[in-house]
């Protein structure tokens, strides 16, 4: 195994086939010291070992392992995992992202029951599932989205479901298959401003993504819909305001901001820490332009305290209600 196979695998015992091919050649990138403000709990206590137990007995992947997120001891200790369906393996291959690319299996038809166990297993109230991207499927993988969201509801009637999609491009009816399903939250991430998407999401549309979130809410306008976006990969200020008018001009419920961390050396590099007041400043302009919620923070994720946020969702569309 080559130093840039084991580079690339940073997540993993070593394995024969490289994480991130398409990254082996490209140029190392510089890897910034991590500022003091993004410290995080160290994972390990008796709780985290409870829900890394779930995960392993009902054979599930998910994003917080797979990404690598900083926010694992946290989440875990809560019993809060974020499920990723349709395999490990993406066939997109964005520079920002640490989970692994290649060709993927085929799906497995038992994974949808499996997940409904676990949530239940873990006693979740809010459910988070996301996925990797399936190019290779004639839908996208929405029907199996479709699934699991049903998998959950039979499973545990009174747990609330969040999915946080791909953004099915070029696959016709399949946005419409996972909101017929009745998420209670929509989440698909935009991730970065227009200006980097060539860049940093090169398989991606910044528009189409835009429209896709607007058509959820045009079909269903019950269903809250959520983005987010990483600040740090050397975006400017106007374009993280104009990415907030775009998303409101879609009536997008709650934006998410978090600070961009490098996987690995084959990885965007990160043009900047963003301190904790400028996520601040963000936060209170968001809202001025009338997002239902904001949460911006270093260590702000899409599913970060996601069932907190969802009940703070729902309160504020009623207090919003009442007022009208
Ligand atoms: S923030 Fe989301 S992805 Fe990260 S550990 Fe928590 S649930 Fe998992």
């Amino acid at each position: 195994m080559s130093d840039a196979a084991s580079l690339l695998d940073n997540n993993r015992e070593p394995v024969a086939r490289p994480r991130h091919p398409e990254k082996a050649h490209r140029p190392d990138q510089p890897v910034a010291r991590k500022p003091a403000w993004i410290r995080v709990k160290a994972p390990g206590s008796p709780q985290w070992d409870a829900t890394r137990k779930i995960v392993k007995e009902h054979r599930l992947v998910t994003v917080c392992e797979e990404a690598g997120c900083p926010n694992i001891g946290e989440c875990w200790e809560k019993k809060h995992a974020t499920f990723m369906i349709l395999g490990d393996t993406c066939t997109r291959a964005c520079a920002f992202c640490n989970v692994k690319t290649g060709l993927p299996l085929a799906l497995d038809p038992s994974e949808p029951v499996r997940v409904g166990e676990a949530v239940k297993k873990l006693g979740l109230a809010h459910s988070v599932i996301t996925s990797v991207d399936r190019d290779d499927l004639a839908d996208g993988g929405a029907g199996h989205f479709a699934k699991v969201v049903a998998a959950i509801k039979a499973a545990s009637p009174n747990t609330t479901v969040e999915v946080l999609t791909p953004d099915f491009l070029r696959k016709q009816g399949a946005l419409e298959t996972v909101v017929a399903a009745k998420p209670d939250v929509f989440n698909h991430n935009l991730e970065t401003v227009a200006s980097k998407y060539l860049e940093v999401r090169p398989g991606a549309r910044y528009f189409h993504s835009i429209r896709l979130l607007q058509r959820v809410k045009e079909i269903d306008p019950r269903i809250f819909t959520k983005s987010g976006m990483m600040l740090g990969l050397g975006e400017e200020r106007h374009e993280v305001l104009q990415l907030m008018d775009d998303l409101r001009t879609a009536d997008v419920d709650f934006l998410t901001m978090g600070q961009y961390l490098q996987p690995t050396r084959k990885h965007h590099p990160v043009a900047r820490f963003v301190p904790p007041g400028e996520f601040a400043s963000y936060a209170e302009v968001a809202l001025a332009k009338g997002f239902l919620l904001v949460s911006s923070s270093p260590l702000t994720r899409s599913s970060h305290h996601a069932g907190e946020d969802f009940a703070s969702l729902k309160a504020r569309r009623l207090a919003l209600r009442e007022r009208l």
